[in-house]
Formats: structure tokens, C-alpha cells, sequence
């Protein structure tokens, strides 16, 4: 594996665990003053989406490590693998979504949105975008399909804070 795309692969990794952590702090917060349920699941989310950026650093960190002994093609597959990992994760977060969602349908939660609220997700919205945009365009310039997946991961997200205000 090139240097640089490693480098690349770990900074997008490392960003997105910075600036979800982030969000997650700020919608936790804002969740529990407003006693807001949707921000509160919506916090915890975040969180986890950490995990996925963790998948990318680690499949990055493996395949780059160099061919031995045992594996005498290198470990490029680790990198193949936590695409599989992050997708997986990803329909995980897709069905989950589809459930709220009917289950909003049904129910037609009238949930009290304060101003503040409205201006996080709006504000995350944003930011799920720009790192989809930097995950994708990391993926494509170093051809990972882990980096493609966990792009995809934030724009759901950015989808999906967007279908909840
Ligand atoms: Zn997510």
C-alpha cells in the first residue's frame, strides 16, 4: 500500500472519530435539556458511528503491515474485509432507519423540537455531508472500498438527520 493513501485512510478515520465524538457530546446534551427522545437516539448513534471509522483504521492498519511468512500476498484483504464490516453496519443503521421510521407513521409522535434541537441537527446535517464528500473522494483517490463505505455511512446519516427535522 502507498504511504500516502495509508496516511490518507488514517485521517479519514481519525476525523471522523474526532467530529463524531463531537456531535455526539453536543446532541447528548441538547437531547437531555429538551428532553428530546429522537436527538437522544440520535446522540447515541453518533457514538457509534465512531465504531465504523474505527473498522477503516484498522483495516487500513493491517493491510498496510508488510507480507510474512503466513501471508505471503500481504494483507490487503483486511482493508476488503472492513468494507464487508462497515456495510454490514451500514443496513444494520438502514433497517433500523425504515423501523423508525413506519413506527413514526403510525404513531405520529409529535415530538417537542426546540429551536436549539433543530439547529444541531440541522448543523450535523451539514457535517455528515462533508465528510461523506471527504470519505468518498479519500476512497476513490486511494481506490478502498472501506473509505467508499463508510462515505456512504455518513451521507445515510446526513439523510437521516435531514428526514427527522
Ligand atoms: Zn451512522
Amino acid at each position: 500500500m502507498l504511504e500516502s493513501s495509508k496516511k490518507l485512510g488514517y485521517t479519514e478515520g481519525i476525523v471522523s472519530i474526532i467530529v463524531n465524538t463531537l456531535l455526539f457530546g453536543i446532541k447528548i446534551w441538547v437531547g437531555l435539556a429538551a428532553s428530546s427522545v429522537a436527538m437522544t437516539a440520535d446522540a447515541w448513534h453518533t457514538l457509534s458511528d465512531t465504531l465504523t471509522s474505527l473498522v477503516v483504521i484498522l483495516g487500513f492498519w493491517i493491510s498496510s503491515r508488510p507480507k510474512d511468512e503466513e501471508h505471503p500476498f500481504g494483507h490487503g484483504r483486511a482493508e476488503v474485509i472492513a468494507s464487508v464490516v462497515i456495510a454490514t453496519l451500514l443496513a444494520v443503521v438502514g433497517v433500523s432507519f425504515f423501523k423508525n421510521s413506519v413506527h413514526e407513521l403510525i404513531v405520529r409522535q409529535n415530538a417537542n423540537f426546540t429551536t436549539l434541537s433543530l439547529v444541531v441537527f440541522a448543523v450535523s446535517a451539514v457535517i455528515k455531508e462533508g465528510l461523506a464528500r471527504f470519505s468518498l473522494w479519500a476512497g476513490k483517490k486511494t481506490k478502498s472500498q472501506s473509505l467508499i463505505a463508510d462515505g456512504w455511512h455518513h451521507r445515510s446519516d446526513c439523510r437521516q438527520v435531514c428526514v427527522v427535522d
